[in-house]
């Protein structure tokens, strides 16, 4: 069903562009089902002529030849970067993910809401410790629009600069009072605020940017106002990551398609650098789009010069919400949304020179009233990390995390649920004491004792 839906799709394309004249206004065609999926870019579309298109290419196992060759700069597996990988937290990029898109109305590019929503990231990019943050404003089609930037200062190089990116604003059949926009592009957005939250507190060599771009919708002029201020400015941008649509997957299917721009050696090296951390530290199967990127901010970056990717669910021309009231927070997959926003992150810090030790939690987990203590289930929610199980004393350990902040969870069958925020420190062991107390007990569901924190021998 799906294949020849593809293969119908593609005939509906090659018609479309037999047929049509070569400008698209950006919404009047809309009345519920849009012609033609373009990622939001009213002026792009797919070439019909585009082999990932056919039946074949857009088979898998067909395109795993892309894989393997191209991989040029692949390094030694990190337990740095697993541990980067592991701590990215589904649950907090949902609860962002709510804040901008359901919470807020519409985040077409010239509303209210869009305002309040650059206004959010800005508070979180304050929020997790970045170095600096602000509004990079300009005016365009008779809007004053913003851009959120915020910056992590490197160490060692401070004048280069990578960008992870991802466009804030939405659209859809009614964008200017509903386009809720989770998928397309809540889900970039909240990855770039989610590296901003893991990576702030750490040390890299380079400089990175984190930009929630404006305008994309219509034509990346967010984009192109960053794009014209590095030319100006004169920045030595090496790289620019950008995320449009990461939180939607259907069964059976490959789960990243990375897209860049094959004749570019420097986006090939992008493309090879999120392939091999989708492959090393996630289980993402990942498609290659072996033709120049379109569609999305990155092809600005990339018309300016700059070394450009793109991260994209591969099944994001199969998600039925695509610019349309629906898509909102419900339709998000979060293990997809994680994996994803995990690979992008790992491309950067690598890239960006990651440098911190890692931490550990050694606790303590005791069922109240019981001397029976094994067995208890600790997970640190959200994130990557494998949940343990408590040993006869109730004693349990998590290694190799990386420095900041978790919701511990204990469960045992029969017990209230109980969960701890935990402080990670770079170098050093968190000890924990957490309780629980039976289900048919009165008193608190969250019952725990003191955290402290010791220094590793
Ligand atoms: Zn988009």
């Amino acid at each position: 069903m799906k294949k020849s839906h593809r293969v119908a799709w593609s005939l509906t394309l090659l018609l479309i562009a037999l047929l049509a004249t070569p400008v698209f206004q950006a919404h009047d065609e809309w009345d519920g089902i849009p012609l033609i999926r373009t990622r939001g870019r009213g002026l792009r579309f797919r070439p019909p002529s585009v082999p990932s298109d056919s039946e074949s290419s857009r088979d898998f196992r067909a395109s795993a030849h892309h894989l393997n060759p191209a991989l040029r700069n692949d390094l030694p597996r990190s337990q740095l970067l697993q541990s980067l990988a592991n701590a990215v937290n589904s649950n907090g990029m949902i609860s962002d993910l709510n804040a901008i898109s359901t919470v807020i109305p519409t985040r077409y590019f010239s509303s209210a809401g869009m305002k309040t929503a650059t206004q959010y990231v800005l508070s979180r990019f304050v929020g997790v410790g970045l170095d600096d943050a602000y509004f990079d404003t300009f005016s365009e089609g008779g809007s004053s629009l913003r851009n959120v930037v915020g910056i992590k200062r490197g160490s060692q190089y401070p004048g280069r600069i990578y960008i992870i990116c991802g466009h804030l604003d939405s659209t859809s059949n009614r964008f200017e009072t509903e386009a809720p926009g989770a998928e397309d592009n809540g889900s970039g957005s909240v990855g770039v605020v989610e590296a901003a939250r893991l990576l702030a507190p750490l040390q890299t060599q380079s400089t990175i940017y984190f930009i929630c771009l404006t305008a994309e919708e219509v034509g990346d002029w967010g984009a192109e106002h960053i794009a014209q201020r590095a030319d100006q400015e004169k920045w030595d941008l090496r790289g620019v990551l950008n995320m449009d649509m990461i939180g939607y997957d259907e069964a059976g299917t490959p789960q990243l398609w990375v897209e860049g721009f094959p004749k570019d050696p420097g986006s090939v090296a992008l493309m090879d650098r999120l392939t091999s951390a989708a492959r090393m530290y996630t289980d993402l199967s990942v498609y290659r789009y072996p033709e120049d990127g379109w569609g999305s901010d990155h092809v600005t970056f990339h018309e300016h010069g700059y070394p450009a990717v793109l991260a994209i669910d591969y099944d994001w021309d199969h998600y039925t919400c695509y610019h349309r009231t629906c898509d909102t927070v419900s339709n998000i997959v979060t293990s997809q949304l994680r994996k994803m926003t995990a690979t992008v992150t790992v491309a950067t810090a690598q890239l960006a020179g990651l440098q911190t030790a890692l931490g550990s939690i050694a606790g303590i987990a005791d069922r109240i009233d019981s001397p029976k203590d094994a067995g208890i289930r600790i997970e640190l929610i959200g994130t990557g990390y494998a949940p343990v199980s408590s040993s006869t004393k109730g004693a349990f350990s998590i290694r190799n995390l990386l420095p900041g902040r978790y919701q511990l969870q204990a469960t045992a069958t029969g017990y209230r649920t109980a969960m701890k925020k935990v402080t990670i420190v770079a170098g050093h062991t968190t000890r924990i004491t957490i309780s629980l107390t039976r289900k048919s007990a009165s008193g608190s569901n969250e019952r725990s004792r003191g955290s402290e924190e010791l220094p590793n021998d």
